[in-house]
């Protein structure tokens, strides 16, 4: 994890005296360290800001700190807003309003008009929530006491949903060759995403990964070979394929790392000179924190990336996914997700097994070895970001994961079995309707308020799927966004 950081600045004015002004500012940096202690990212008070300049020099640092993914601001008393409207214009990163005030309760024999000046945050917030508003800021409003445990909870979520903004704007995906010939999804514009989100997409010929693969030694092997015996189970006699899968694994994350890329893609219909299709190396990379994305889906590949860096210690449970097949008995409607080789073992109920089979698809002159697990159950999100032509779309639907209701001991490959809200059908003719992909990331860790935080902050366009949603509400709310979107 880099030492992300957020700022914690708090408004007021020169109208209550010095005392006034040093009472908020012991306070507020009493609160920023409490607050530190209880988060996933440090809160550092910066200023009690009581004019336009101190705002508007704090804003120029923010945006130009690598390590500040947001600013966190509170009025403690009341802050004209009109000194806000130059620094908040200029801001460039996320931002977040903290409606909170320092005393949980009112002191029924202390409280008086001096008490009113000092404690006056319902007065000031609302002066400062307006201007954003006025200004179509994008903010998160938090309220609720700063002590209490779900406001914690609350300004964590966004904390990490700012953090996927500061990864996005980052990001670099090393694609290996190009997209699966004729496939329409999997295909975007790139520098649209780039203007949007940040992100750098660039390819790499799969002769040089071969070449890297060629200089990898024995000694790098064992090692590796060593960690996945020590990660996974080893259910195969085929140790050479797993030492193949070790190879191009020390190879892509050499390519990676020297340019910087945290995400990449390949398709099986360019593997020339290699004998494998990656399926444990790209498990493996995935498990690291690394992005990836089948068929050359270059978008689900940083987004995969993007959502484990949101997750728990900047690498949680998220993984590329594709909708596979369904199981439409009566009652027991499913979703059985998988991929040829590719799914990541963060979704794994129990420790994973490495296994070698026969692959078809693509010219997989030896059998590739694989990880094999069964996905967790519980609550979880799938995410699909599309390119609608102008505009990019992130679908979001809730999903509930469950143990698989049958064992498919045939079935070579990693596997989650999940109900799509608000039901199968439902849900499929709603995700069909957006325009969602086959492929996704399948998150149990981000949540779909997170994503739609993240999809604010990089200003696109967010459709939620969940258990209210009907195809008829959707429509009109596809519609609607349309206009929106020519206008905006
Ligand atoms: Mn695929």
């Amino acid at each position: 994890m880099k030492n992300y950081e957020f700022w914690f600045v708090v408004g007021s004015q020169f109208l209550y005296g010095p005392e006034v002004l040093e009472t908020v500012e012991e306070r507020a940096k009493e609160m920023a360290e409490k607050l530190s202690k209880a988060l996933p990212y440090p809160l550092v008070y910066k200023v009690t800001a009581k004019t336009n300049k101190e705002i508007t020099d704090i804003v120029k640092e923010a945006n130009y700190d690598d390590n500040c993914c947001g600013i966190i601001t509170w009025c403690h008393t009341f802050s004209p807003s009109k000194m806000w409207i130059n620094g908040l214009a200029a801001l460039q990163k996320p931002y977040c309003h903290f409606a909170t005030q320092y005393n949980r309760e009112i002191p029924n024999d202390e409280i008086d008009m001096d008490f009113m000046n000092l404690n006056q945050a319902a007065h000031g917030d609302r002066e400062h929530g307006f201007i954003a508003a006025r200004l179509r800021m994008p903010r998160k409003v938090i309220a609720g006491y700063w002590q209490d445990e779900k406001v914690h909870k609350k300004i964590a979520d966004w904390m990490k949903a700012a953090v996927g903004v500061s990864v996005s704007k980052n990001m670099k995906v090393m694609r290996f060759g190009d997209n699966m010939r004729e496939v329409a999804v999997t295909e975007g514009d790139k520098v649209e995403v780039q203007t949007k989100l940040g992100w750098q997409v660039n390819t790499w010929a799969v002769g040089d990964l071969v070449k890297e693969m060629n200089n990898v030694t024995e000694a790098e092997i064992d090692a590796l070979v060593d960690i996945y015996k020590s990660n996974y189970d080893i259910a195969t006699d085929n140790l050479e394929a797993i030492r193949y899968q070790a190879k191009e694994e020390i190879a892509m994350k050499k390519m990676m790392d020297s340019e910087g890329c945290m995400a990449f893609s390949n398709t099986f219909q360019d593997l020339y000179g290699m004998e494998q299709l990656p399926g444990l190396a790209s498990q493996h990379l995935m498990a690291q924190g690394y992005g990836y994305g089948g068929e050359g889906d270059w978008k689900v590949s940083a987004m995969t990336a993007i959502m484990k860096a949101m997750g728990e210690n900047g690498n949680g449970a998220s993984a590329f996914m594709e909708d596979y097949t369904y199981h439409l008995a009566e009652g027991q409607e499913y979703s059985l997700g998988a991929h040829m080789l590719e799914v990541c073992p963060s979704l794994a109920a129990d420790r994973p097994r490495i296994e070698t089979h026969y692959l078809g698809i693509g010219m997989n002159e030896k059998d590739p070895a694989r990880l094999v697990f069964e996905g967790k159950a519980g609550d979880a999100i799938v995410v699909s970001l599309v390119d609608m032509g102008g505009r990019l779309r992130l679908i979001c639907q809730d999903i509930v994961c469950v143990k698989p209701i049958m064992p498919m001991p045939n079935l070579p490959v990693a596997r989650v079995m999940w109900r799509a809200m608000p039901d199968l059908t439902t849900g499929v003719e709603c995700w069909i309707t957006a325009g969602g992909a086959h492929h996704t990331v399948l998150s149990y860790d981000v949540s779909a308020e997170q994503m739609k935080d993240w999809a604010r902050m990089m200003d696109i366009e967010f459709v939620h799927i969940t258990k209210d949603t009907s195809v008829d509400s959707l429509e009109k709310e596809l519609f609607l966004n349309d206009l929106a979107w020519k206008l905006k």
